[in-house]
């Protein structure tokens, strides 16, 4: 069977350009890896999507699921490992299989780096955050550290500074990397204050809850524990995009570049969500890109299927950022 679109990645992006993909009565197949519902499923609670007050990550999720599925999505729990054109159709190949569409949107998301240590995975959402934006408001009043001292630490640290009792930022080498005068303002605010030279080697938790962090000094090896209510991870994003590194045009961090309307530049090749390039990685932003490069997908192939030109004209991509990384990372 050829479908008419083959979505990669069932995080909100690719379940919103199913839905609009089949409201607009198209054959659609998602491929999903892992987690249907992508990176919200860590989230415990969100407050910033509109409709929802405060909702689970793991509930919106299930929503965006199963109105995908009842519109008529179907699924397939694949590791995508890239794609190739034949004629008109491309094959999408996953786990060894092959799978057949006029059209591909690439959804497949970006993850937050990690530190990588013991216990770091069941404290995401007790006390490890990696998104000021989404928690920070959990963390009013209280003491958050955060991890990184580039500019994506830097503006989670400023926005935290603004309702938390104090912000401690944790850098391993001896200043900070972001930006001079970002960097310069926060550190006068009285409640923040860096340590610098300095990386976490460990998490302190009680009852699942993180309170502390281990810490080593990397030039003297003196080790010490920093109380904390929360830790925010800001050591950058990273696009699940290698299986297209070779057929789709990425930027220096591995984004994919795109035109407004999600348009990769290769005519039936459209990208959606936090692994294209943009300013800011949400779930709002998410979903559109998700109806954009659904109704974009739509058109093209509707063009195909009239037997007109495959490529779309005019298509420039365009970079929203000129390094390609978003504010929150
Ligand atoms: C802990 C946490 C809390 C957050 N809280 C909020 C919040 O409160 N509010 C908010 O707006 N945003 C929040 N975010 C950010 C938000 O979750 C993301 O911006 C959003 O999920 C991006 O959607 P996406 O569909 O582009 O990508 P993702 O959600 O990353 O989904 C991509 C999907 O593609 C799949 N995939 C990847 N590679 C392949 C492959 N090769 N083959 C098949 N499938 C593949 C992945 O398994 C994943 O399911 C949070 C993120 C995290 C990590």
């Amino acid at each position: 069977m050829t479908y008419d679109v083959i979505i990669t990645g069932a995080g909100p992006a690719g379940l919103t350009a199913a839905i609009y993909c089949r409201r607009a009565g198209k054959s659609v197949l998602i491929i999903e890896r892992s987690t249907f519902g992508g990176q919200i499923t860590f989230s415990p609670k969100i407050e910033n999507y509109p409709g929802f007050e405060e909702i689970s990550g793991n509930e919106l999720a299930d929503r965006m699921v199963s109105q995908a599925l009842a519109l008529g999505a179907e699924i397939e729990v694949a590791t995508v490992e890239g794609f190739r054109k034949e004629g008109k159709e491309y094959v999408v190949t996953a786990d060894g299989q092959e799978f057949r569409s006029l059209s591909v949107i690439i959804a497949v998301g970006a993850a937050h780096r990690r530190l990588g240590l013991p216990g770091e995975d069941e404290l995401v959402g007790h006390g490890i955050s990696f998104c000021a934006v989404c928690d920070g408001a959990m963390f009013s009043g209280l003491d958050v550290a955060v991890v990184g001292g580039g500019n994506s630490a830097v503006v989670e640290a400023a926005l935290l500074a603004e309702t938390s009792k104090s912000v401690t930022l944790v850098q391993n080498l001896s200043f900070l990397t972001a930006e001079k005068t970002a960097a310069e303002a926060l550190l006068a605010r009285p409640n923040v204050r860096a340590i610098y030279d300095t990386v976490v080697d460990g998490y302190i938790a009680k009852d699942g809850v993180l309170c502390g962090l281990s810490l080593k000094n990397v030039k003297t090896g003196e080790k010490s524990e920093l109380a904390t209510d929360g830790a925010f991870i800001a050591i950058g994003l990273s696009p699940a995009t290698e299986p297209f590194a070779r057929t789709l045009p990425l930027d220096g961090y591995g984004y994919v570049l795109a035109a407004e309307n999600c348009s990769t530049g290769r005519g039936g090749i459209f990208v959606a969500g936090d692994c294209r390039i943009k300013n800011v990685r949400q779930i709002t932003t998410a979903v559109a890109d998700g109806a954009t490069a659904a109704l974009a997908a739509c058109n093209y192939v509707d063009g195909v299927r009239r037997g007109e030109a495959e490529i779309l004209p005019n298509e420039t991509l365009t970079r929203e950022d000129e390094d390609g990384r978003s504010a929150d990372e």
